[in-house]
């Protein structure tokens, strides 16, 4: 018997097309791929045997490798098990999962919260939940990829503003919010890959003026800035007047997962609505654990906060003393070092691999053509004498032609 069909399958022509895909990604050295971190320990990674210094984490309270985290998510781990098995609106919602949501709600400062497995979630799920066609979303230029994506998900028109540009935006205000029903106004509290903050006291104010709404995604102000670090937003006085916070847990809380916190009225809607929490599984009861507790050591030792800004003032200050100039607040805790093309910034990343520096190169698509940089971020355990090294090594490697 034979099978008539399989002789005549033309092969399939995916490879071939996907090879020619990737050669182009080489050419423009914009090709990624995975290297794999064998063990995490405060401040420094394994990679392929070496062990290197961590300037390229979000680790930035160094709790990512906390054994006290571990132990608390073990406790839970072994009581419950690993997964919640369904999506929390079925059967997999857990009293630690609002246990921690009442946490954060009281760390931000607003009525409710909402877990989202991840951040990029959150974003592509509540953006899409609060506006629609007929609406209209003021974006900021650099802001994060799932931004963007939840802009795109929502079907509004989206107007993208110059960067921190507020009068900008302002006159875009001016110029047409009347054409739209509602308006919401998208930024990120601390900028990802410049390290810059959201004037958000300035920003609050203009969007009542238009009757805009603020969604601001502070997933790198969370846990650092702020005396008790709920972040950007009570860093410049505005604790409960920004519309939607939306911060992450995987950042300087070392753990995984996000939420977004705000009025009653709009966590209730997001449980209707946000399609990416409605239709995911819970995430693991034991991960809410590993959060509270992570949670808890940051509110208990404040010198974490305090140190990692001070890492991030010192390597600014070598930096800017050997004559580079750097975007960001004087202790901003992320550092970009702008070089501006692909192929030189990833041979400056490897070349300071080489030299036990793991540090970040950021290329197009995540930052606009021409401003591929290092993105070097601190972390509250890293040795200060570490820092000094970093710094004296770039400057050597970014003074060589
Ligand atoms: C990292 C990041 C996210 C995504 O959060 P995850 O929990 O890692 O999915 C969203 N927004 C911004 C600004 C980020 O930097």
């Amino acid at each position: 018997m034979t099978n008539p069909i399989v002789p005549l399958m033309p092969p399939s022509t995916m490879n071939a097309a996907l090879d020619e895909e990737l050669r182009g990604l080489e050419a423009a050295g914009l090709k990624r791929a995975l290297r794999q971190v064998q063990q995490r320990r405060a401040g420094t990674v394994l990679v392929h045997g070496e062990r290197l210094v961590d300037f390229a984490s979000n680790d930035y309270l160094g709790l990512a490798s906390d054994p006290r985290v571990a132990r608390a998510a073990q406790a839970v781990l072994q009581a419950e098990g690993t997964g919640a098995a369904a999506a929390r609106l079925i059967s997999g919602n857990y009293p630690i999962h609002e246990t921690l949501e009442h946490t954060l709600a009281r760390l931000k400062g607003c009525a409710y919260t909402l877990l989202f497995p991840s951040g990029y979630m959150v974003n592509v799920g509540a953006i899409p939940a609060l506006v629609g066609r007929g609406d209209v979303i003021y974006s900021d230029a650099l802001n994060h990829a799932s931004l963007i994506d939840g802009c795109r998900l929502s079907r509004a028109t989206v107007r993208v503003f110059p960067h921190n540009d507020l009068e900008a935006l302002a006159a875009m205000l001016a110029a047409e919010r009347s054409a739209f029903r509602r308006a919401l106004i998208v930024v990120e509290g601390v900028f990802s890959m410049d390290g810059d903050t959201c004037p958000l006291d300035r920003l609050v104010p203009l969007a009542r003026r238009h009757q805009a709404w603020t969604y601001v995604d502070d997933a790198h102000g969370t846990g650092v800035l702020g005396a008790t670090g709920a972040g950007s937003v009570e860093h410049f006085g505005v604790t409960g007047e920004v519309d939607v916070v939306v911060g992450t847990l995987g950042k300087a809380l070392g753990t995984a997962g996000a939420y977004v916190g705000g009025s009653q009225e709009l966590v209730e809607l997001l449980v209707s609505r946000a399609r990416s929490f409605i239709f995911t599984t819970g995430s693991p009861p034991a991960l809410a654990a590993a959060t509270l507790e992570a949670l808890r050591i940051a509110d208990v030792e404040p010198w974490r906060r305090e140190a990692v800004r001070a890492r991030g003032r010192r390597l600014r200050e070598r930096l800017q003393a050997a004559g580079f100039a750097i975007a960001g607040p004087p202790d901003g805790h992320i550092v970009p070092v702008l070089v501006g093309d692909p192929v030189r910034t990833m041979a400056i990343v490897a070349d300071l691999r080489r030299r036990g520096f793991l540090v970040g190169g950021v290329r197009p698509p995540t930052v606009p053509v021409g401003t591929s940089r290092l993105r070097i971020s601190l972390s509250a355990v890293h040795p200060m004498e570490m820092v000094d090294a970093l710094a004296a090594t770039l400057v050597a490697t970014l003074r060589k032609p």
